[in-house]
This record gives structure tokens, sequence and C-alpha cells, in this order.
């Protein structure tokens, strides 16, 4: 296995917080912070903040995600925002599937899969988002699922759009529990994707793809965390509104 085949990148998750003042005031303070790092800094952002996030960005090497895009072009879909939207916003990234969008409104492997297709055709990033519960893993099932929910959400993709794809493994009982997994567990879980990928794309294809681990990462953790093989990143939710600790991931990731 080859850690530097695949691109580290370490994003952020700010879920429903900050106004566009606060995210552009929280972008800058932590520019200085990342500039300059070896790895790619992503902050995805509520839609309301984009246009403030993408300018606050500008001539830095942070770049700007959403949190979710709907899986049609246009249309009579009240409330939702589409892939070619975002695209026109300056939003580079996406995630996909995240487990609160799973558990609160009705994501399915279905609509994660139509989600990421809609967000490949339109050139953007999807940060595909998979993870057990603390019952599936205590029934003994996180591999199995692991390896369901990636090629559930992965149908249809081709190899050339998987360039285009980050998984992101989040245990859906480390997620803003402050509970992280250990990074065995971590390394395991990332494991178990980038299996599942190679029995769809083959073992070559399968060790270029980043398979970042989400849940409570933070300043402390984080280096243990990313010195894992299969751990080429993290999707970071809370840790990610405080410009210092975010800044001392990246730093973790650039080694
Ligand atoms: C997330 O929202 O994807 C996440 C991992 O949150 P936290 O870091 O707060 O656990």
């Amino acid at each position: 296995m080859d850690k530097a085949k695949r691109n580290a990148v370490i994003a952020g998750n700010w879920k429903m917080n900050k106004t566009p003042a606060e995210a552009a005031a929280l972008i800058n303070e932590m520019k200085p912070l990342v500039e300059g790092a070896d790895c790619k800094v992503v902050l995805c952002v509520p839609f309301v903040d984009i246009d403030a996030a993408v300018k606050a960005a500008e001539g830095s090497n942070i770049e700007i995600g959403a949190e979710n895009v709907h899986f049609k072009a246009n249309g009579a879909y009240t409330g939702e925002i589409s892939a070619e939207m975002l695209t026109a916003c300056g939003v580079k990234y996406v995630v996909i599937g995240h487990s609160e969008r799973r558990q609160y409104f009705g994501e399915t492997d279905q609509t994660v899969n139509l989600r990421t297709l809609a967000a490949l055709n339109a050139g953007l990033t999807a940060i595909v988002c998979v993870g057990e519960t603390l019952e599936q893993r205590e029934l003994g099932y996180t591999e199995t699922l692991l390896k369901f929910q990636t090629k559930m959400a992965l149908t249809n993709v081709t190899a050339e759009q998987l360039k285009n794809v980050i998984i992101a493994y989040e245990p859906v009982w480390a997620i803003g529990t402050g509970v992280t997994a250990t990074a065995e567990q971590a390394d395991e879980g990332n494991g178990f994707v980038r299996q599942a990928l190679a029995e769809v794309y083959g073992k070559e294809v399968a060790e270029t793809v980043t398979v970042q681990y989400g849940g409570s990462m933070n300043a402390k953790n984080a280096d243990e965390l990313l010195s894992k093989i299969n751990v080429d990143g993290g999707l970071i939710g809370g840790a990610s509104l405080k410009a210092e600790d975010f800044s001392i991931i990246v730093k973790a990731a650039s080694k």
C-alpha cells in the first residue's frame, strides 16, 4: 500500500453553524494558519454562507464545499439546491450522505448514489460518507455495512469519475459525541472501504482513492489517526469551527 499515491484532504463540515459574516471572519482567521499546507484544505459550509466563504477564501489554499446537493438539475423541488447552482457559486466539493442526513432527512443509499452521480456530472468532488451505528458494530456488521454503503453510493460511477470521489468513513457513534474511534478502528474501517473499492474497480485504482476518517477528530488525536496507512485525511465537524484546532489537524495531515 502506498499512501503517497493519494491526496491528503482535510475537510471541515460546519453543519448548521455560522452566518455569512461569521463564516468570512473564521476563514480570514484560518487563512494564515493553514497557508502552505501540504494537503488539500476544504471547508464545507451552509448554503447561505457559500458566497461569503468563496470570497473570503479567494487567493488562499482553502477551497469551499457544500454540505448537500440535490440530484435533479432543476424543477419543482422546493428548498433544494442543484449541483450546477453550486458550481456557479464557486463550490468545488460537496458532502453527500452524511449520517445526520441519513438519520434526520430520509437519506437512503439510493439517494446518496443519485446525489453522487449528479455532483460528479457537474464537475464537483463528492465527499461520500459511510459509517455504522453502534448497534451495527456490536452485531458484527461493520465490514458488511461499510462495503455495502460504499458500493451502493458508487453504483454507475466510472473509474474515471472515481478520481473525483473521496470516501469519508464516519462511524455514527463517533460523530459529535467526543468518542473517537481508536486509530486501529479508523484504519480498519477505512481498509474495509478500500477493499470494497478494490472489489469494484480493482486494487490498483482503489489504492489511489482518498479515504478520510471522521468522528470527533481533533487537535489532540489527529496525529495518531492520520498516521495510519488507510487514513488519508479527515472530515472534521466540531473542530473545524475553531481556527487553531483546525489548523493543527491540517498540519498533522501535512507531515
Ligand atoms: C462530521 O460532522 O462529519 C463530524 C465528523 O463531526 P465531529 O467531528 O464533530 O464528530
